[in-house]
């Protein structure tokens, strides 16, 4: 695998391969590199002739008093993975290069409006303007046919599916499912903040969603009781954890919904210690 830090070295690589004729596919990410990270890689992999991995921890990000600078980072780990998933290149740009001004400095945003405006960016303003306008960055520099995202951050991947299509992006865009614990828990590098106790509790997301999914499934169409019922799920099985939103809404539009029909995005968020744990489950209702 050839690792660059150089974006007009980066073009240029990128560049002939592209003059080759030969497909191009992205997974950005911010490393610390899992089975999750690794279902991204397979699948780009598989679809395309080459595959650029970017690492780089996004500082735009983060809000102030956010794990910036805690973030875990393992490059030699990182790069192992990478090369057994058959990795073509691993694109580590430098915050200056990134940022030549200074992430404060940055005039120009890509601002997602509303789709930014609950779910995890209700508690945390800023974040998906950071993710927008990093991706963006991102897609001008390497200029991927397909872009691969995770399920794991069904809000990112929504707003940047929509940027792709509003600013006209000329990419395609793969979401791919989450991958999990065996004991259900999403992967995330943030699980590594976990106690051996909270690591315990940590189910109790999944857990959530599959009580309200089994709710639905039964016939249950209030959204106020789905979600007393996961509440319920959470107050039991995590006792430590303390509910950011957990939330019913519109697949498409992230907007709450009154009544459960069409396609519903179950959404959650929970501070346990450090970490601060999402996930997530989309069904269609009939
Ligand atoms: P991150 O390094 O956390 O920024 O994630 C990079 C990419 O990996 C994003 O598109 C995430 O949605 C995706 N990802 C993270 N965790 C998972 C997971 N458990 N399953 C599938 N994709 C994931």
């Amino acid at each position: 695998m050839d690792v660059v830090e150089d974006v007009s070295e980066l073009r240029r690589r990128v560049g002939a391969e592209r003059c080759a004729g030969r497909t191009i596919g992205l997974v950005p990410t911010m490393g610390y590199l899992h089975a999750g990270h690794r279902s991204l890689l397979d699948a780009a992999r598989r679809d395309n002739d080459m595959v650029v991995a970017s690492i780089f921890v996004n500082p735009t990000q983060f809000g102030p008093g956010e794990d910036l600078a805690s973030y875990p980072r393992d490059l030699k780990r990182d790069h192992a993975v990478l090369d057994a998933a058959g990795t073509d290149l691993l694109f580590l740009p430098s915050a200056a290069d990134m940022y030549p001004d200074g992430a404060g400095a940055q005039a120009i945003w890509v601002e997602p409006g509303a789709l930014a405006g609950n779910l995890c960016g209700a508690s945390r303003p800023g974040h998906f303007r950071g993710v927008a306008t990093v991706v963006t960055k991102l897609l001008n520099m390497v200029q991927p046919d397909t872009l691969y995202l995770g399920q794991k951050d069904v809000q990112q991947a929504a707003i940047l599916r929509r940027m792709v299509r509003d600013l006209a992006f000329p990419v395609s865009v793969r979401v791919l499912p989450t991958v999990r614990e065996p004991d259900g828990l999403a992967l995330s590098s943030r699980n590594a903040y976990l106690t051996p106790e909270e690591r315990a509790e940590a189910p109790a997301l999944k857990r959530a969603l599959d009580c309200a999914l089994a709710m639905i499934g039964t016939g249950e169409r209030d959204v106020a009781r789905l979600v007393a019922g996961m509440e319920e799920v959470i107050r039991r099985d995590a006792p430590d954890g303390r509910i950011d939103y957990i939330s019913v809404v519109d697949a498409a539009t992230l907007q709450p919904v009154v009544s459960l029909q069409g396609d519903v995005l179950i959404a959650l968020a929970v501070y346990l210690g450090k970490a601060r744990l999402i996930d997530n489950a989309e069904i269609t209702i009939g």
